[in-house]
């Protein structure tokens, strides 16, 4: 990337920083006053946006029978999860991929809008909020899965770090942004195909202070889940280097594996 481009994707992102403070505080999706990201009647209407009930709880995969659930119930784990666990524990998804979060993800990342990461950051500080005060437990640190240099320096800004912030005051725990790194650029996940995604992910993070994660509960925070594949490499990879416990907070999933 040049000078000049990156020069332009910062002063782009600075004048949309800067006109969120200048507006008054609107609902994203429908313009209403509102005092967060989301009027009242938008927040409601997200698919499942009450919670985990009607997803497996490991993965975050909706289940079939959804409703089936009660707060004093618990789901029960998917047939993936079942027969394929994966290295992480537990993962909470604010509300599925699909309109309208799928286009305010994408203004996020392809448009740098970055007054967005704020306001869709706040979604999963609450969703996270919400799931400490029922479940009594916290993490020790946040980890916003991390980006390769390369694609970090084409896009100028890593968006989980970024959807993170508002996560971290909540629960007031540190984000760790140097304790693991993404050391391949593996390419856009979903540029492949669902078979090949496991593969391309393969020794995709490495973990360069150990001692930073070793006994520690890491919350992994992420933008989008489709296939699991990233989240399931990296936790594999933070479990080696001795992590407790890994869970993951993802603002969206797709409704598929
Ligand atoms: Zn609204
Ligand atoms: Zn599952």
């Amino acid at each position: 990337m040049t000078g000049l481009r990156r020069l332009r994707r910062i002063a782009t992102a600075l004048a949309g920083s800067l006109s969120h403070f200048l507006l008054p505080s609107q609902c994203l999706l429908c313009s209403a006053g509102s005092r967060g990201a989301l009027c009242a009647q938008c927040r409601d209407a997200l698919p499942l946006a009450s919670g985990n009930l009607a997803r497996c709880p490991r993965c975050g995969l909706k289940l079939e029978s959804a409703g089936a659930w009660t707060p004093a119930t618990s789901a029960p784990l998917c047939g993936q999860c079942q027969s394929d666990p994966p290295a992480f524990d537990h993962t909470l998804i604010v509300t599925d991929y699909a309109p309208p979060i799928d286009a305010l993800i994408q203004d996020l990342k392809f448009r740098a809008r970055l007054p967005l990461a704020r306001a869709l950051g706040s979604l999963l500080a609450d969703s996270a909020a919400g799931h400490a005060q029922r479940s009594g437990e916290r993490p020790d640190f946040l980890l916003p899965v991390p980006l390769s240099r390369e694609r970090l320096e084409g896009r100028g800004f890593n968006q989980a770090v970024e959807l993170a912030r508002p996560v971290a005051d909540v629960l007031n725990r540190p984000m760790l942004l140097t304790a693991c790194v993404r050391t391949r650029h593996t390419g856009a996940q979903a540029e492949l195909p669902l078979s090949e995604r496991r593969v391309n992910m393969r020794g995709a993070f490495a973990v360069c202070d150990r001692k930073l994660i070793e006994n520690q509960h890491l919350l992994v925070i992420d933008d989008v889940m489709t296939t699991g594949h990233t989240l399931r490499e990296l936790a594999a990879c933070l479990k080696r280097h001795g992590a407790a416990r890994v869970s993951n907070l993802v603002l969206a999933r797709t409704p598929l594996h």
